[in-house]
């Protein structure tokens, strides 16, 4: 069976986080997540109720505010929609975003896109399988201790490029650098403040600088784009 993919939105933008920051995206945003983190910010993306399935247009057209229709698409349907959105931009980076995208298989997914020509992002919370291959970059935002109960995968931590982590308070950098440790990762690290709260802002400036890690803050909200 060809694995079909619900897709909430597809949008071009500017990536306003990680080691990707400020560079032009096309966001393939897909339907669905279970990790149920209290402070996420596209809730919107959770429920996969076939009542909110609305047709391709519909969210090719997105004239309207995030909500959680979605609209299934194969894995050569969303190189089509993406072509449609770039219109006739140069952008060749693709974020494939959720939700959850890793609820998919989405090894047909990066094939095509990757025969388009398209340099790929993968945006996951690592607590569901993802792709063991080279040739794609993935950002690992790790969600420890999530009300869903789903764990973050050895094999994802492994595969990471990059991780990407939401800071509230310090147990979250703790719960962070034990996994760090366990799993010995090299990779570069970004701290990402939740919903941009000072006091969480405060804690990142000051592990990043004492650890030699990034701080991620988000700016596609501060320059008014999604
Ligand atoms: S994993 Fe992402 S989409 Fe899912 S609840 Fe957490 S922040 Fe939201």
């Amino acid at each position: 069976v060809k694995q079909s993919y619900p897709v909430n939105e597809i949008f071009l933008t500017i990536q306003g986080e990680g080691r990707w920051t400020g560079r032009a995206a096309v966001f393939v945003r897909l339907q669905g997540c279970d990790v149920g983190c209290p402070w996420c910010d596209t809730k919107w993306t959770w429920s996969i109720d076939e009542e909110n399935e609305v047709t391709r247009n519909v969210v090719l057209l997105k004239d309207e505010d995030p909500s959680d229709r979605f609209a299934k698409f194969d894995a050569a349907g969303i190189v089509d929609a993406i072509l449609y959105v770039l219109n006739d931009s140069d952008t060749r980076h693709v974020v494939i975003t959720g939700g959850e995208p890793g609820i998919y298989d989405l090894d047909p997914l990066l094939d095509e896109l990757i025969r388009a020509g398209f340099y790929v992002q993968i945006e996951s919370s690592g607590t569901y399988r993802l792709p063991m291959r080279e040739g794609y970059w993935l950002t690992l935002s790790p969600k420890l201790n999530m009300p869903g109960g789903r764990s973050v995968l050895e094999t994802n931590w492994i595969r990471a490029d990059e991780i990407k982590l939401p800071v509230g308070k310090l147990a979250d950098i703790e719960a962070f650098v034990d996994n760090r440790r366990r799993f010995k990762l090299k990779v570069p690290v970004y701290l990402q403040p939740l919903s941009q709260s000072n006091a969480a802002t405060r804690l990142c400036v000051s592990a990043a600088t004492r650890r030699g890690w990034g701080v991620s803050i988000q700016t596609h909200k501060y320059i008014g784009v999604r």
